[in-house]
């Protein structure tokens, strides 16, 4: 039985999703006490519970503890069945943070699997769907399966009502791959959204960036959604390399000013931009689980990045107490920093 402490680390919900999705993935067992404890509202939230609850169902896990608020989860998982399966979280929680926890095994599942998720599609600390689609799953397609990923609608925190599809061929194994230079910029796209909110609000997004980035009009777009359930307001600043594509979210909300919202989210393009890594940290820490079971297979991988955020250093721990894997960090004479997983235990 692995043990993991939920408090330890970042100490946030990824130890939880990343712990549930190994346990099926090597379907081992794992206690996860503290869960959540460095939260301001600790335990399981919704959320949390739709995706323990998804990864229970793919694979007829026996599971104690999944209640909302609860410090301590057991899970014990059973074999992995692939098929079509939907999820809904209910609130507006986020449904591509279901998509983490199940996904690992799905991808080296015996079969094909069609995913329905509804939720949040676009809510603050989560990857937002446009991420997935154009920055993590091209890289998981790099490793062997094929993912693709369909939008039907958006969903905005707090009204959520969001909902997209996924199609997953797996293969047997994961490949590694070698991301260590993201080479040419090929494209720079900015694309503010709005939501039942008037289109200025877009505009200024885009407006800012462009006059702290000093790009061309071309690489900006305004783009009103008409199908959402609720307000809501996403900009995202896209950067497509040679290697890599990138993608860094801002989210609007109420009482934030527009200008505000774009200027953070080119604050993080372009620390992104100035690193000259090909990864950034949210893909980072997202890389690091199917590279991790890749390692676990036999097929080493390895990336750069910028310096660790407390939950890719977290999520390293994870990793290493369910798989065979070795991973080793170091700064490189640059600003980047080096990821390596191979296969063998921890040294
Ligand atoms: P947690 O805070 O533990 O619930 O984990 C949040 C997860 O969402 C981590 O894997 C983050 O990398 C990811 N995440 C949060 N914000 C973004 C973002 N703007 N773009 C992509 N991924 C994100």
């Amino acid at each position: 039985m692995i043990i993991i402490d939920g408090s330890h680390g970042e100490g946030g919900g990824q130890i939880v999703r990343s712990a549930v999705a190994l346990a099926v993935v090597t379907a081992k067992p794992v206690t996860i006490i503290n869960v959540r404890a460095g939260r301001r509202k600790p335990g399981l939230m919704r959320q949390h519970l739709t995706a323990v609850n998804a990864a229970a169902e793919i694979c007829g896990a026996k599971v104690q503890g999944a209640e909302i608020a609860s410090s301590c989860l057991a899970f014990e998982p059973g074999a992995v069945r692939p098929g079509e399966y939907t999820f809904r979280v209910g609130t507006a929680g986020s449904a591509t943070l279901v998509l983490q926890t199940v996904l690992p095994a799905l991808l080296i599942a015996e079969g094909p699997t069609k995913l329905t998720l509804e939720g949040g599609t676009h809510n603050p600390f989560a990857p937002p769907f446009d991420f997935l689609a154009e920055a993590f799953l091209p890289l998981v397609n790099r490793m062997g399966p094929q993912v693709r990923a369909q939008l039907q609608h958006a969903g905005f925190y707090p009204a959520g009502g969001g909902q997209f599809t996924v199609h997953i061929q797996p293969s047997a194994k994961l490949k590694g791959f070698e991301l260590l230079e993201r080479g040419e910029i090929l494209r720079r796209h900015v694309i503010a959204c709005v939501a039942n909110l008037p289109a200025h609000v877009a505009r200024r997004e885009c407006a800012k960036i462009a006059r702290q980035s000093g790009w061309d009009q071309s690489c900006f777009e305004v783009k009103e959604i008409h199908d959402s359930r609720g307000p809501g307001n996403v900009v995202m600043i896209r950067i497509e390399s040679q290697h890599v594509t990138e993608l860094f979210t801002g989210f609007g909300q109420r009482g934030v000013k527009a200008e505000r919202v774009a200027g953070d989210v080119w604050q993080e393009a372009r620390e992104y931009l100035a690193a000259e890594v090909p990864v950034g940290p949210h893909l980072a820490d997202q890389l690091l689980l199917p590279l991790g079971i890749a390692a676990h297979h036999g097929s080493r991988g390895a990336f750069v990045t910028m310096p660790l955020t407390r939950h890719s250093t977290t999520h390293i721990e994870v990793l290493q107490k369910f798989l065979e894997v070795n991973i080793t960090v170091t700064q490189n004479d640059r600003q980047g920093v080096h990821v390596e997983l191979k296969n063998g235990r921890r040294l």
